[in-house]
């Protein structure tokens, strides 16, 4: 048992996790500059992002309408009157001294988000989803300090959990979980190494069996779902090591650095920052209309976790029903191909298929399966040439490669090089006559408790028949011809 297992067992920790995603619009939250990653330094500011006096915000449509798409497919009660608030701190990279933000009033509380542990879904209970603009970026090159207010401004959506994770594990899942889902809506690109996801891990430990929940501290900074989960096992550690050897710990806010493996305080709750929340008066109250949210409503997409079910029912494997529900333009391949094949009970075999030739195929083209040459069709008609005999799966690989390489249809592919597969037993039986009658002597072997020379009589008939002899009739044969 290691240190850290050793210890769990007297103690739980408890995880609650803040999470930034930043919404897919072509505006700023409250202000025209466009929002583009990597542009040049300072290009993407107007009056609102420099926070000149005079200049007002107005809160950008599409940002509400991205945010009410994740409340909706987090089950959220959604707010209808929510409003913004003030949230004060000083930082060159905030010209206004405030970010605006939801406070006592956010847009989005009591959702759910699932996720995959141990091949079952769990739920993780979520507190509330607001709306926030981004703040600049500061750059520290030596003695000197560059401000780039490209980011200020950009729309967000903070995702607050409720305190119910309990393993490192668990919280890298919840983003991950997260992550596809808001990829899954198309309201984030939610790449984490542009920053457009961002994970703020609040972590604390108490005795088994205590329900009151012990001091926190807050880990900022982990960018990476990697980095997630060894932040947290490392802050549970050190926790615990804290606990145990008589210590408490302090509410602080600590900064994990990935490349050390190790984080640091940042602030203590001495230098914690009052923020002086108050509702901005810039800003009207944020109006839900009903029936835009009815729309966004029904044009919601059939969630990663409804879809799981779906695909484990028709008998995919959990693991496998995870990968498909990955990524939609995948799940969607899949939809497509069963449609295609018309027989939801093959869905496990086509699964198989897209999860090793299919996604084998794209990697070593570096092609998306959005941008799959091998149509879902296509691939369902594979499908439909091995299960119904007339290819062996073995065939099949190699008529998939010919297909996904030429665009080829597999049923053309097998009659012009001849590759049917031979299940008539007459014709088989012929070829495993003479197979055993040209090696006498290991039929003797065979016949004398040589097991093994049974693998040798299969591969001359495969040598025989070119690959194509139907497996299963060429054992049953080779059996009756071997006696035994
Ligand atoms: P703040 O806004 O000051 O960070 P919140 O009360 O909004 O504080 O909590 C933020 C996050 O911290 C939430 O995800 C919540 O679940 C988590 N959290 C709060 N208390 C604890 C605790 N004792 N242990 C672990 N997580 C906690
Ligand atoms: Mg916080």
């Amino acid at each position: 048992m290691t240190e850290l297992a050793q210890l769990l067992v007297d103690w739980e920790a408890v995880i609650g996790l803040e999470v930034h995603v930043q919404l897919a619009t072509a505006s700023k939250a409250f202000s025209p500059s466009a929002v583009q990653f990597g542009a040049p330094p300072n290009s993407l500011t107007d009056p609102t992002v420099l926070g000149l006096p005079g200049a007002l915000p107005v809160y950008n449509a599409r940002a509400l309408e991205l945010a009410l798409a994740l409340g909706l497919a987090t089950s959220s009660r959604i707010r209808m009157t929510s409003r913004f608030a003030r949230k004060h701190y000083f930082y060159p990279d905030q010209p206004k001294n405030y970010q605006i933000s939801q406070y006592d009033e956010p847009l989005c509380e009591h959702g759910v988000v699932d996720m995959f542990i141990g091949g079952e879904l769990r739920r993780v209970e979520l507190t509330r989803i607001h709306l926030e603009e981004d703040a600049g970026k500061n750059t520290h090159v030596g003695a000197t300090s560059h401000v780039d207010l490209d980011r200020a401004g950009v729309p967000l959506v903070e995702v607050v959990t409720e305190p119910v994770m309990h393993t490192p594990e668990e919280a890298a899942e919840f983003v991950r979980a997260l992550h596809g889902l808001v990829r899954w809506l198309g309201i984030s690109e939610a790449d984490m190494e542009k920053g457009q996801l961002r994970c703020d891990a609040n972590v604390s430990v108490r005795r088994r069996g205590e329900d009151r929940l012990g001091t926190r501290t807050e880990l900022k900074n982990i960018n990476s779902f990697r980095f997630i989960q060894h932040a947290v096992e490392h802050e549970i550690a050190r926790q615990l090591r804290l606990v145990e050897s008589g210590g408490r710990v302090e509410r602080e806010t600590r900064l994990w650095d990935a490349v050390a493996g190790q984080s640091h305080t940042m602030r203590t709750k001495e230098e914690a920052n009052d923020y002086r929340y108050f509702p901005d008066p810039d800003l009207p109250p944020l109006v839900v209309d009903p029936a835009q949210l009815d729309a966004i409503e029904r044009g919601l997409p059939e969630l990663p976790a409804a879809r799981f079910r779906r695909y484990t029912r028709s008998g995919v494997g959990a693991d496998e029903a995870r990968t498909l529900v990955g990524e939609r333009a995948l799940a969607d391949y899949m939809d497509a191909a069963i449609a295609a094949h018309g027989d939801e009970a093959s869905a496990k075999f086509i699964g198989n298929w897209i999860l090793t030739e299919l996604l084998g195929a794209l990697r070593a083209a570096e092609r998306d399966v959005a941008a799959s040459p091998l149509p879902p069709a296509t691939l369902a008609a594979l499908v439909r040439l091995v299960e119904d005999g007339t290819i062996s799966g073995k065939i099949g690989k190699e008529v998939f490669e010919e297909s996904f390489r030429t665009g080829e249809a597999p049923a053309a592919i097998v009659a012009r090089r001849g590759v049917q597969q031979i299940s008539n037993e007459a014709e088989l039986g012929t070829i495993v006559e003479r197979v055993v009658t040209a090696n006498q002597r290991q039929a003797d072997g065979y016949a004398g408790g040589n097991d093994k020379l049974f693998g040798f009589f299969v591969g001359q008939v495969m040598k025989e028949t070119g690959g194509r002899a139907n497996p299963v009739l060429t054992t049953a044969l080779l059996k009756k011809r071997l006696g035994r």
